[in-house]
This record gives structure tokens, C-alpha cells and sequence, in this order.
């Protein structure tokens, strides 16, 4: 189970990242509201960031708002990446570098849709579902069992 606790910024010659998305996660999002605009900052997670970098570590900004097309509705994605690094001078005193891909040196990824499985095995992390109701839980498992079967055997070994 990946902990940000144990990121190391010295880790891969220093080329090691940690990877932030935006919408959800770092800033507020409650529907789309145009490709500029971003939610208020969420103060969990911009704590992450700040102490991550005070540690001398890096941190991007991972978003889907950068990844292609050029164009939506009429906006630059340059445009974009311009209020998105206004974002972060403003709610995290900094300019971060803004991607919309993973690499090799990611050493994770926050995000508020990513499930996090055990790595090469396949069983969910066990603190992934310690955070949805009971109810959420139990459809969760059925879901699984649809598609998933073996997750939802995973699961059962937790
Ligand atoms: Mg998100």
C-alpha cells in the first residue's frame, strides 16, 4: 500500500514526483463551470502539497483539463495551464508544473476517483473502502461481483 510517508524526494536520482489532480481533489468541484474556472482551494490537501514541498519534494498538478484536445469551447489549453499555475501561485505560493499524464517516475497519485489496488494482485487497499458507508460498501461488492470476480474475493481475504 503506497503511503505518502514513505515518498522520498532523493528517491530516483530526485526525479521523483508526486502527483496531485486538481478537480475534486485539490480545488472544489461541484459540475463544470467553463474550462477557467477552479473551485476553491481544498484545505487537506493543499496541507499535502505545502508540506511535500517543504520536504523538498516535487509535486505536479495531474489534470485531465490539459490533456487534449487544444480547443474546448473556444479555450487555449495554454489559457488553461495559465489560470491553473494562477491557481497555485495563489492557494499554494508556488508555480507547479501541470501535466495531464502519468510517467515512470510518479511515485503516486491523489486523486478523488482512483481506487487503489494492491500492486500485482489485484486486491483493493483496504483503506480505499474503509472511507464509503456500509451501504456504499455492500454495493461496492455487488458491482464486484458482476465484473470483478476475483476482487470480490480479494476482497473476502481482507
Ligand atoms: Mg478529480
Amino acid at each position: 500500500m503506497i503511503k505518502l510517508e514513505d515518498y522520498d524526494p532523493k528517491r530516483d536520482g530526485g526525479r521523483s514526483w508526486v502527483g496531485f489532480d486538481l478537480d475534486g481533489t485539490l480545488a472544489y468541484h461541484e459540475g463544470y463551470k467553463g474550462r477557467l474556472h477552479i473551485g476553491a482551494p481544498i484545505p487537506a490537501t493543499v496541507a499535502m502539497v505545502k508540506h511535500l514541498l517543504e520536504r523538498g519534494g516535487t509535486v505536479k498538478i495531474v489534470t485531465a483539463r490539459m490533456a487534449p484536445p487544444e480547443w474546448v469551447d473556444d479555450v487555449h489549453v495554454s489559457h488553461v495551464l495559465g489560470a491553473i499555475i494562477l491557481w497555485c501561485e495563489t492557494h499554494i505560493g508556488q508555480e507547479l508544473e501541470v501535466v495531464c499524464a502519468k510517467d515512470k517516475d510518479m511515485f503516486c497519485l491523489v486523486d478523488d476517483r482512483a481506487i487503489q489496488v494492491e500492486k500485482n494482485t489485484g486486491r483493493l487497499c483496504k483503506d480505499t473502502v474503509d472511507y464509503v458507508t456500509d451501504e456504499e460498501f455492500v454495493e461496492l461488492l455487488h458491482r464486484c461481483n458482476e465484473k470483478y470476480g476475483n476482487a470480490l474475493r480479494a476482497l473476502a481475504d481482507m
